[in-house]
């Protein structure tokens, strides 16, 4: 596919800092002129006043946030991390404004029938409530020092983590390796004394614990794996859930789980706590009948074994599809050449919606390789993406969606970044993808859309993806279906050397493959959601984190716990996410409800649109409930997601 010859970004990072900090200014100036309103001025300009804030920072935000992640320039990277820290206290200050909020208090919305208005203020005082602004003086004080520590308190967690990282030695050298693709063993060669050594990283333990020939090895890594930034994390996560529930309390709220969820579509930790146990229940039989049938494929090695340990689950599981489905993933990447798929995912999305992608060849980029396109409806220009989709130094490390620009009804049109680190083609490589790559790519290509089509609302504040936490990842997940289609595959998976498309066999294969164990992965994440529930639904004075995950072990998973290990000490959600590790299953039932209407027909136009005007479109304008019912005809229930988890 061609490649975009848009020029390079000239700004430095001096201009940038500057460009920032006057943005900064002059949304200052639009607090200020908010509070200076007229006494008689209409809510509806009180309500653009208030929007203005959000408006102007729009201008710099997004890429202040991109740059800090992806320039290639240190001092591009240095002047966004710094201008990162000023919008942090703008905001902070803004929140805690009681001058602010009492004015927006005061706005008179009697007899206002306007309801995009009503939404706006309603939105603006929860927000400005949760944020501790009405409370007395002492507690208002409180809680912005509580803040502040929690920020150095979660800085401290991460830190841990990405510290804890430990090296597992491998004193027999590669004979400890046996099992592991030749690439992997290829990458760890016997130091001089023999010995292999392997990081607890993600890179190196997935592979290892699915290939391992060697139990005893697996066994004693899982319980290195399991006890990163231990023991210095277990007095800071301490911390850290008990300073939470006293903010929580502060601000009037019976723990951090009912605060967190308050703005959420679960409403509240109890609400959170039903839907997990809801998903526990109707996985139990498939998770069930998995582990018995890889507890059966071990005894085929140990006949008197009666425990299937989770240091060997991911490796039965691999054994398990060998043998039944003949699948090996490295058999469908020929047909993964990253141009192809490129062209694949965006004639997928363009088809379906009745838009059109045109390379821009006129929009500045940050680094040559990254591509930019404009989104095109009725042969007008919408939209626009930026893809930024290689490996390089000093780059964010994994996949998502940036925003740059958010787009609103007669102000900027939206502008929306993705960011990853798949296989570049050049120099003859083709770039081949692995299939787990390809569905990362529809996966993020659908939060992209969902930002694209959202950006077209009256109000700032409700464009882009300004939608409930535990509703974003429905638009991803459901544009991931895209992917798993035989028909849809066919069309762009051809073979890099010979043309030939993937055959429905080798997909049907891939598919029975890549979807065994479902059953125990929804129930393995169901056993981290309300591990992070649980630690934050009640007092966490006196609570031992380790005897807590043991009981919920025994009560969840089929495995026992390994003594001695403390997998929450490196359980990074529990900062970021802190009780809402839910959120990602939670999307993933309405996904598979919106999926079902549908109805076996991937490329219906109709369906397409009015997911897209009922949903995507229309952002943060409504609540996620509402978006729901208004596309389905109904409430969204969990009927597609068993059919789906036990078909
Ligand atoms: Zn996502």
């Amino acid at each position: 596919m061609q490649q975009t010859t848009a020029p390079l970004m000239t700004q430095t990072g001096e201009q940038f800092l500057a460009e920032g900090r006057a943005a900064i200014t002059a949304a200052q100036a639009d607090v200020a002129a908010f509070k200076a309103l007229a006494k008689d001025a209409s809510p509806t300009q009180a309500a653009d006043a208030l929007d203005q804030i959000d408006r102007t920072l729009n201008t710099v935000s997004g890429r202040i946030h991109l740059y800090s992640q992806v320039h290639p320039n240190g001092d591009m990277r240095e002047a966004a991390e710094v201008l990162e820290r000023e919008i942090s206290a703008f905001s902070t200050e803004l929140s805690l404004d009681r001058e602010m909020f009492d004015r927006v208090a005061a706005v008179n919305l009697d007899g206002v029938d306007d309801g995009q208005v009503l939404r706006l203020f309603e939105h603006s005082l929860r927000d400005f409530r949760r944020s501790g602004v009405d409370l007395d003086e002492d507690s208002r004080d409180k809680v912005g020092a509580l803040k502040n520590e929690l920020v150095e308190i979660g800085q401290e967690f991460d830190r841990n983590i990405i510290g804890g990282g430990r090296e597992f030695i491998i004193s027999e050298g590669p004979a400890g390796l046996a099992g592991l693709p030749q690439d992997y063993i290829d990458a760890h060669p016997a130091d001089e004394n023999g010995e292999v050594r392997i990081s607890t990283d993600s890179q190196d333990k997935v592979p290892f614990m699915m290939f391992a020939e060697r139990g005893d090895l697996r066994k004693a890594y899982n319980h290195l794996c399991n006890n990163r930034a231990v023991p210095e994390n277990l007095g800071v996560l301490q911390n850290l859930l008990e300073k939470r529930h006293e903010l929580a309390e502060l601000l009037g709220f019976a723990n951090w789980a009912d605060y967190v969820t308050g703005d959420k579509m679960a409403k509240t930790g109890a609400n959170a706590r039903s839907f997990i146990e809801r998903i526990l229940d109707v996985s139990k039989a498939r998770a069930t009948a998995e582990n018995d049938e890889l507890l059966a494929e071990k005894r085929t090695v140990d006949p008197g074994a009666d425990t299937l340990f989770e240091y060997e689950r991911g490796f039965y599981i691999e054994r398990l599809k060998l043998r039944k489905y003949d699948f090996d993933s490295q058999l469908v990447r020929p047909y993964l050449a990253y141009d192809k798929v490129r062209a694949g995912v965006m004639d997928v999305a363009a088809k379906l919606y009745g838009v059109e992608f045109r390379l821009n060849d006129e929009t500045e980029r940050w680094h040559e390789s990254v591509d930019v396109f404009d989104m095109l409806d009725g042969g007008e220009v919408v939209a626009r993406l930026f893809l930024d989709m290689h490996p390089r130094d000093d780059k964010f490390k994994h996949a998502a969606m940036f925003d740059m620009t958010t787009g609103r009804a007669g102000g900027p049109i939206p502008e929306g970044v993705l960011v990853c680190n798949f296989p570049e083609p050049k120099d003859g490589d083709p770039g081949l993808m692995l299939f787990d790559e390809v569905t990362t790519y529809f996966h993020e290509f659908g939060h992209l859309l969902h930002y694209l089509f959202s950006g077209k609302q009256r109000f700032q504040a409700f464009g882009g993806i300004a939608t409930e936490w535990d509703f974003v990842e429905v638009p991803s997940q459901l544009f991931e279906e895209w992917a798993w289609d035989p028909v849809i595959l066919a069309g762009f998976a051809k073979h890099h050397e010979t043309g030939e498309p993937i055959t429905p066999e080798l997909v049907a294969k891939l598919r029975s493959a890549e979807e065994y164990g479902k059953g125990l992965q929804a129930n393995g994440q169901m056993f981290y959601a309300m591990l992070a529930l649980s630690y934050y639904e009640t007092d966490p004075k006196g609570l031992d984190t380790t005897e807590r995950l043991i009981e919920l072990k025994q009560q969840i998973m089929f495995s026992p716990h390994e003594p001695d290990t403390h997998m929450q000490a490196a359980f990074g959600h529990l900062h970021g996410y802190s009780a809402m590790y839910y959120t990602y299953m939670w999307s993933l039932v309405i996904s598979k409800d919106f999926f079902s209407k549908f109805k076996g027909d991937l490329m219906n136009t109709e369906t397409a649109t009015a997911y897209r005007n009922k949903v995507t479109g229309r952002g943060g304008e409504a609540d996620a409930d509402d978006l729901c019912t208004d596309f389905l005809g109904r409430e969204y229930g969990f009927e597609a997601f068993e059919a789906w988890l036990n078909a």
